[in-house]
């Protein structure tokens, strides 16, 4: 299980870099042919032909690894 970081994508067309903050902050490219949303809760993605629209930019930490320098909120 992994936490999301930054729920962002790089769309390959337009050359956006769009970020999904919160849940359900539906952000798009200012071509629209790629979406994001989810925030750091899922990861969804909407793209025009195939996930070769957009370039994965997201970030993870992995929760079963402690992290010394980070209190875990469980
Ligand atoms: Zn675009």
């Amino acid at each position: 299980m992994k936490k999301i970081i930054r729920n962002v994508i790089r769309c390959k067309s337009c050359g956006d870099i769009i970020e999904s903050k919160y849940t359900h902050d539906y952000v798009t490219c200012k071509c629209g042919r790629c979406s994001v949303d989810g925030g750091h809760s899922y990861l969804r993605r909407s793209f025009c032909d195939s996930t070769d629209d957009y370039e994965e930019l997201s970030e993870f930490e992995d929760a079963n690894e402690k992290i010394d320098d980070k209190k875990s909120e469980d």
